[in-house]
């Protein structure tokens, strides 16, 4: 029985395969290769977790010392060195005043964390999040998920919920110009929060780049109005830097593009290049108000994913892979936006650094969701050894979020066959 048959008849898949699966044998860099040794340019880096590449010497030699002394020792019953080696250093790399890390093993344990943190500190109990946000797959962070396309057949979920609109420039929910909204958006969240919750508001949940909705960077002063509201109320910000931070937007984390400071930030994905591990930094007053015994995880802050996560923050510094990212992705943007001239297929280019999205729309003028053109794109791309992503709450937006190592010469080879997957569709 080969991979593919072992899948369909034994993994549980939850999740709707669009195109073929390639089967993963190993990675170099920004490159995959199949069982058959078929090449393929890895630019999803599986879910923007790979920022420093596959195969990455310095990450796998470090996680190997530390498996070859001691691979677990629950990290909240014994202390271990590479968890307060990778605290203190998350400690100095976070914005602000963020200090105390809690250790997990996935994004959503994170986000799970953090809420149940917020919680504690503040004595409220309600949330305030964003329409299209992605936070997860386990009960709380479905709730605080924006997309029914995620949530379908889970709920009904978490009470104390409310929802803000999109900061989506693109395709503004206000029916707003960006020249001339003053922020509508932003100013929306208190709104959201006076006339859908109770009064006992703790946090506002936020993506700094949105990821799964489409890839869609809020403008650029509009965590500073939303964090007016915060400071007059005494709302948390937690910041879900899961799929936006270690580099992906040509910064350490995104939210520093918006020049305000989280009271809790959640990472996951590509803070060990590959290792599963989960993390939420916070002030110290707030992480504090954790009692003995209220949270733990055995899994969380494993010494193998902790080494693993320092040898890749030590990459990330000496490579300058947030630099790298921006000028790369400035440079693909500045090429997709150019083809948008020519090519009506392309409604909207946007992203931060390596975080890049190619709208497609089936009019510029109507801005219909082309979400066949997306498959077709990604499964020619498939077809022509570039691997992408597809996201938006209606799968019209093509996601290019390679390995940040990625070469100028690859990254010609992913713009052209985007441009010639879009040709062949539009000849269709
Ligand atoms: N938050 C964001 C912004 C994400 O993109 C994801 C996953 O895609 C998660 C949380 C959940 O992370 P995980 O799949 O590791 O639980």
């Amino acid at each position: 029985m080969g991979v593919m048959e072992k899948y369909r008849d034994y993994v549980m898949t939850g999740f709707v395969k669009r195109v073929e699966p390639v089967v993963a044998d190993h990675g170099e860099g920004a490159l995959l290769y199949d069982a058959d040794g078929a090449e393929y340019i890895d630019c999803f880096a599986g879910i923007s977790v790979t920022n420093a590449g596959h195969g990455e010497r310095r990450i796998i030699e470090a996680a190997k010392a530390q498996a070859d002394k001691l691979v677990h020792a629950c990290t909240y019953v014994y202390h271990v060195q590479s968890a307060a080696d990778l605290a203190e250093k998350l400690a100095q790399i976070t914005p602000g005043r963020l200090q105390k890390t809690f250790f997990a093993n996935s994004g959503a344990e994170a986000l799970e964390g953090a809420m149940r943190l917020a919680k504690r500190f503040s004595g409220k109990r309600e949330f305030v999040a964003l329409e299209s946000s992605f936070h997860g797959r386990t009960y709380a962070t479905l709730s605080i998920t924006g997309n029914s396309g995620r949530k379908k057949g889970g709920g009904p979920y978490m009470p104390g919920v409310a929802f803000a609109p999109t900061p989506y420039c693109y395709r503004c929910p206000l029916n707003l110009e960006v020249e001339t909204c003053d922020m509508a958006c932003a100013r929306r969240v208190a709104e959201t929060a006076r006339l859908s919750l109770s009064g006992d508001v703790c946090a506002f949940i936020a993506e700094p780049v949105m990821g799964e909705g489409g890839i869609i960077p809020p403008p650029l002063d509009y965590f500073k109005v939303v964090k007016e509201w915060m400071d007059a109320e005494g709302v948390l910000f937690i910041c879900d830097e899961v799929q936006s931070g270690f580099g992906r937007t040509g910064k350490m984390f995104a939210i520093e593009w918006y020049g305000v400071e989280p009271d809790i930030m959640c990472m996951a994905k590509g803070i060990a290049n590959g290792w599963p591990l989960g993390a939420f930094t916070a002030r110290p007053e707030i992480a504090d108000a954790f009692q003995v015994g209220d949270h733990l995880s055995t899994f969380g802050g494993n010494p193998v994913s902790c080494a693993a996560a320092l040898a890749n923050i030590a990459v990330h510094e000496e490579d300058k892979l947030a630099e790298q990212a921006q000028r790369k992705g400035e440079a693909l943007m500045a090429r997709l936006r150019e083809l948008q001239k020519s090519q009506p297929l392309i409604g909207d280019v946007r992203g931060r650094g390596l975080m890049v999205g190619v709208e497609l729309v089936t009019d510029p003028g109507t801005k219909g969701y082309a979400t066949e053109a997306a498959a077709f794109t990604r499964q020619y791309c498939l077809d022509h050894h570039v691997l992408i992503g597809v996201g938006g709450n209606f799968g019209n937006v093509l996601r290019v979020q390679p390995p940040l190592v990625i070469s100028d010469e690859q990254l010609d080879t992913v713009y052209r066959t985007i441009e010639a997957a879009l040709a062949a569709y539009a000849k269709k």
